[in-house]
């Protein structure tokens, strides 16, 4: 018997709970829901400059107003920076990741280089193979992964197909900064696994993340989730989506008095369908969604068409 679905919604708390954040919040709870599993929630607060307390409360507000619940404890990824540096040490123990003594000037003088050479910039392997007795003294290393110099790392993607990358592209990403702090890409990998998440659904802007993250799973022998990257919203015009285009936040539709059935009718229709229903209730909604039905291409934000749709609550 397959394990039983486990999906997160995972959000930097460095603003509101915007449009695009609400659908992404919405697919997953449909999805743990359709299955009979659970969504878990987890703030991604490893920005210390930018997360804030308002933005954490205002993010777990909509998710409420929206009828979105999650199970268990909310999980707070800074606090999680221990675990991921244990992680890191493993990795070190195994020969998969090693001490990167770069300065940042040399790290520039890379990067003018690729610029030169019309490259996109990639870590040249410097400390790959160097022996760590040539480190200079008193300087701090960055942790560094061996990524496989060959090869590709395929994605199976269950909205966008097969996506492929050349290994030659995805360079020894950074795990630990200099400064002993974990980056991004790392905690991501480890909450996720250790959360026991067995389905990412979340917006096509992390797509290449996850070539990046694979690495990750595949250095330390863990099974890879289920990926589900869901194409970003637009503005009526196409372009990315803004303020401009009355792209608020959840907050601020609530604040005119728009309802939460409405706003979930609106969310759930961006970028899935079941075929021309509008008005659908949260059970039907349950029964129907599947993210296997999530279409490749940008959904267009309608601020007209979500007026609409409140009026028929
Ligand atoms: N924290 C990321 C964001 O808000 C999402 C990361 C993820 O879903 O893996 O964009």
């Amino acid at each position: 018997m397959s394990r039983p679905v486990v999906t997160r919604f995972a959000p930097s708390p460095t603003g509101f709970l915007h449009i695009g954040g609400g659908r992404t919040a919405l697919f997953n709870w449909l999805y743990a829901k359709h299955t009979g599993g659970k969504m878990l929630l987890r703030i991604e607060d490893t920005d210390r400059e930018r997360s804030t307390e308002a933005a954490i409360a205002a993010i777990l507000d909509g998710l409420q107003w929206l009828g979105l619940d999650w199970e268990g404890e909310t999980v707070f990824q800074f606090a999680r920076a221990p675990r991921h540096r244990e992680v890191v040490e493993e990795l070190l123990a195994a020969g998969k990741a090693y001490r990167c003594y770069c300065t940042p000037a040399e790290l520039e003088a890379m990067r003018e280089k690729a610029r030169a050479e019309g490259r996109a910039p990639r870590y040249d392997g410097t400390w790959r193979d160097r022996d760590p007795s040539e480190a200079p003294a008193g300087v701090a290393p960055a942790i560094r992964i061996k990524a496989p110099l060959e090869g590709e790392t395929a994605i199976e993607d269950r909205v966008q197909g097969r996506v492929v990358i050349p290994n030659k592209d995805l360079d020894d990403l950074v795990l630990l900064r200099s400064d002993g702090n974990p980056t991004y890409m790392l905690s991501v990998v480890v909450d996720d696994h250790d959360m026991g998440v067995t389905h990412i659904i979340r917006g096509d802007d992390h797509l290449t993340n996850a070539a990046r993250q694979m690495i990750i799973y595949q250095a330390m022998g863990w099974e890879v989730p289920v990926m589900a990257h869901i194409p970003l919203i637009h503005g009526p015009d196409g372009a990315k989506l803004s303020k401009r285009h009355g792209a608020l936040g959840v907050d601020a539709y609530r604040a005119m008095g728009f309802l939460p059935e409405a706003m979930r009718n609106y969310l759930v229709r961006l970028g899935w369908a079941h075929g021309d229903d509008e008005i659908m209730s949260m059970e039907q909604m349950i029964e129907w969604f599947d993210i296997d039905d999530v279409g490749r291409s940008a959904s267009r934000f309608d601020f007209a068409k979500l007026e609409n749709l409140n009026g028929h609550y």
